[in-house]
């Protein structure tokens, strides 16, 4: 069945949107391709453009989503996953010898959690589906933006000190679980 609006470009579905935008954008979510084009635009043209990057990014997806399928799923309430956090927390500013303001909790649609400059820690409520580790791991990483801003080297090798592994290791997994969960809720 073909939901309403989806085309299909060499087997990548898609849909059009027109807006008032300069410029067309192009970005895939829930597996499929939105076009964000400016009046008048052409979407065969654009398409044609961009084949080799649509085609890979669709591959990429499909390829993690079908990895992510065995990953272990924990099943929290909200509650036990504030609790766990509120651990993780605890830990993570002692190591650091920082101080969390505030933890937030909320469904977040586009990432697994964000830090303010004031020191506002707000993670995905996603969260409740992942094992303990990487929600460590997670809480870890946005208290270590309190110190540093940006995903600069001296984040990763804090980041990396603080939990006493690779981090990237970690990354990668959250970026799998996040194909498995994001359609979840
Ligand atoms: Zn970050």
């Amino acid at each position: 069945m073909h939901p309403k609006g989806i085309k299909y470009f060499h087997g990548v579905p898609y849909r059009v949107f027109y807006r008032r935008v300069k410029y067309a954008r192009l970005e895939f979510y829930s597996g499929i391709l939105n076009l964000i084009l400016p009046y008048g635009r052409s979407a065969q043209e654009i398409l044609n453009k961009k084949q080799n990057w649509i085609v890979k990014k669709y591959n990429f997806i499909q390829a993690s989503k079908k990895s992510a399928q065995n990953l272990p799923l924990k099943d929290r309430t909200r509650n036990e996953l504030r609790i766990i956090i509120q651990e993780f927390i605890k830990e993570a500013e002692d190591t650091l010898s920082v101080r969390v303001n505030k933890l937030i909790i909320r469904r977040m649609k586009t990432k697994w959690g964000s830090c303010s400059n004031r020191g506002t820690i707000t993670i995905n409520s996603l969260a409740r589906y992942l094992p303990d580790e990487l929600i460590r791991y997670l809480v870890f990483h946005e208290v270590n933006h309190i110190l540093f801003w940006k995903h600069d080297k001296g984040f990763w090798n804090n980041l990396k000190n603080a939990i006493g592994t690779e981090p990237s290791k970690y990354e990668e997994l959250l970026t799998l679980y996040w194909f498995k969960i994001s359609e979840m809720e």
